[in-house]
């Protein structure tokens, strides 16, 4: 098992993509702090991660909120007495046009996907420092490489993403703590279930491996970068994407 003995925070963890590395970290043999907004959801994915014979625990956790974050962070060392991986995963959309994004579309998607990212990654990574080792993931996209239609406040927090894992990288290496990024293309979740399915059609076609994402095929990718096998990767952005960027 790759992740033996690891305790992980995995943040937006009741559904999607958050929900299948949460259980493929239990898999792998980390102990899970399963965070969600939605606490009836988190507990879900608590549930199955038991069933299967793992180790979690639910908390019920807005990013955006500091003290919430700070509160999430000191449960978990109280509870497993460190914290070996950070997953910011949890993310929103609320798209629109440029000249039809209210402030209050742009605002909201800047505080969960760029604001949350950053209060989750310091509080993270004051527990690392201390301890001399650790490793942050973070969620970007393909809209984070390339943009998108409708999608300036959402892809303005993708790009901003990949810009604080390259910074926290460098100021982090030196500490122990490995950071990167990954960048799922299209993926079949309650997320993309709000895109038209003609747009879903074409991002397939337009795929070289003619085929949607899995939330499985991104919580590989994350397992592969949180484990000691990715041990010498640090600032990397690694699309799954089924070729679509190409
Ligand atoms: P999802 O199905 O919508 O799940 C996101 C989870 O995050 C939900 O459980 C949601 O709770 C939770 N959440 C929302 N706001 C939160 C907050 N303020 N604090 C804590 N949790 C919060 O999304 P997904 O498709 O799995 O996407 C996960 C991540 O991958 C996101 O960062 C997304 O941008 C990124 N991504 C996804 C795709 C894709 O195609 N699906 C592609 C590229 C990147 P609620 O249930 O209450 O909303």
């Amino acid at each position: 098992m790759r992740l033996e003995g690891k305790v992980a925070i995995i943040t937006g963890s009741g559904r999607g993509i958050g929900k299948a590395t949460a259980v493929k970290f239990a898999q792998e043999g980390a102990r899970v702090v399963v965070c969600d907004v939605n606490l009836e959801d988190a507990a879900k994915t608590a549930e199955k991660i038991k069933e299967l014979g793992g180790e979690a625990l639910a908390l019920k956790i807005d990013v955006t909120r500091i003290e919430e974050v700070e509160e999430m962070v000191q449960k978990t060392v109280n509870e497993f007495k460190k914290l070996d991986i950070l997953v910011n995963n949890a993310g929103i959309t609320a798209d629109a046009k440029l000249v039809k994004m209210t402030q209050e579309q742009f605002d909201k998607v800047i505080s969960v996907n760029l604001k949350g990212v950053f209060n989750c990654g310091q509080a993270a990574a004051k527990v690392m420092v201390e301890q001399g080792n650790g490793v942050i993931l973070n969620a970007a996209s393909v809209v984070g490489l390339y943009g998108n239609f409708g999608q300036t406040n959402y892809a303005a927090t993708k790009f901003g993403v990949i810009g604080m894992t390259k910074t926290w990288a460098k100021e982090l290496g030196p500490k122990g703590i490995r950071v990167n990024a990954v960048a799922p293309g299209f993926i079949v979740t309650p997320m993309t279930e709000k895109m038209p399915e003609k747009v879903l059609e074409m991002m397939k076609e337009k795929a070289p491996l003619k085929r949607l994402g899995t939330a499985e095929d991104v919580a590989n990718a994350y397992a592969f970068l949180a484990s000691d096998e990715a041990s010498f990767i640090t600032g990397a952005v690694l699309s799954v994407d089924g070729g679509i960027v190409l």
